[in-house]
């Protein structure tokens, strides 16, 4: 028996893109044809081009090729989600209509799946025509997003990847609506492999990510998977307080019980301002406290599911 593997492609205005990758694709995956079988799932999401119509025509001709078109544009992070959810493949891979995720690699991708892989992602070494910058806010997104989510992920790791069912099937049990694809899949676990790949510059078209957008992306990533900048409020707040009850203390001793021995000579000023800073600091912890209590109240709504299985035996 053929195992099915479906291909994820968000599509945002890529009308001179969606035939090349189609075609590329179908021929890489030739020298599969005894083992597996393909499936094609475009996400259009809200193109403004003409997108929908080549897909329409491809759709017509084969019917591997299915689409899903949005009713408008809502972000590549869901339009992935949405691939995924009407996915049936025995493997899901999922890759950008740019060319920008090589399909020459999906072979390496199916070999280490074959070889007991659940999730294999593409790992980017290099990308062509990519700004100085971007690189190095991407390279620090991923540090930062380690770091404060407690959840590993590989520098310029990408979308490019593939999971395997056991994973598609948990994937789709999340709920929240602030995701990013990627971090979502690295909170899952399973047994990870990678694959590393030189992005070459986007075949044709705009890339439909700005500052702007990317920006949004990160704090997004950083506010959905972790607490700690608002804590970070709380731990400023309580270095602060305590710092300004000793210098009031200081000035206290200083002033009225030994008489200012060393000639400090704290004007009134000064005691309010250290007066003030203490409430300052007072007001930062207690923002600090109301981060907990968010913490609950996010992690309840987000209802992440408490645990993932990879299996179950004898039940
Ligand atoms: N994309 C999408 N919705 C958007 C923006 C982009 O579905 O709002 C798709 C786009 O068609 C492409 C992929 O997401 O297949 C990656 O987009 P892009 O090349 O703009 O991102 P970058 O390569 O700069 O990360
Ligand atoms: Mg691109």
């Amino acid at each position: 028996m053929q195992k099915l593997i479906s291909f994820v492609i968000p599509i945002f205005n890529e009308q001179e893109n969606i035939k090349t990758i189609y075609l590329s694709v179908s021929k890489k995956f030739n020298s599969f044809k005894s083992k597996y079988e393909p499936e094609f799932i475009f996400v259009d999401d809200g193109s403004t081009d003409k997108s929908i119509k080549i897909l329409n025509d491809l759709a017509l001709k084969n019917n591997k090729v299915k689409y899903l078109e949005f009713s408008r544009n809502f972000g590549k992070e869901i339009a992935t989600t949405a691939g995924i959810h009407y996915a049936k493949g025995d493997a899901v891979i999922i890759m950008d209509a740019d060319l920008q995720h090589p399909p020459e690699k999906i072979i390496e991708f199916i070999k280490k799946w074959e070889n007991g892989a659940e999730i294999v992602t593409g790992i980017r070494q290099k990308t062509k025509g990519k700004s100085i910058m971007k690189i190095i806010g991407s390279y620090y997104f991923y540090k930062i997003n380690s770091a404060i989510s407690g959840i590993k992920s590989v520098p310029f790791s990408t979308d490019f990847r593939l999971l395997d069912k056991k994973v598609t099937k948990e994937f789709i049990k999340f709920t929240e609506k602030n995701r990013m694809t990627r971090g979502l899949i690295d909170w899952l676990g399973f047994k990870k492999e990678y694959v590393y790949f030189i992005s070459p510059e986007r075949k044709s078209g705009k890339p439909g990510y700005s500052y702007v957008k990317l920006t949004k992306l990160a704090l997004t990533s950083f506010v959905s998977n972790s607490l700690i900048p608002l804590k970070l409020a709380g731990y400023l707040g309580i270095i602060i307080t305590v710092l300004f009850a000793l210098l009031g203390i200081f000035v206290f001793f200083d002033r009225y019980l030994l008489k200012d021995p060393f000639g400090f000579h704290f004007t009134n000023l000064a005691i309010v301002v250290v007066f003030i800073g203490f409430l300052i600091g007072i007001v930062l912890s207690c923002l600090g406290l109301i981060a907990l209590y968010i913490g609950n109240i996010n992690t309840e709504i987000t209802n992440r599911p408490l645990y993932v299985l990879r299996n179950k035996k004898n039940f």
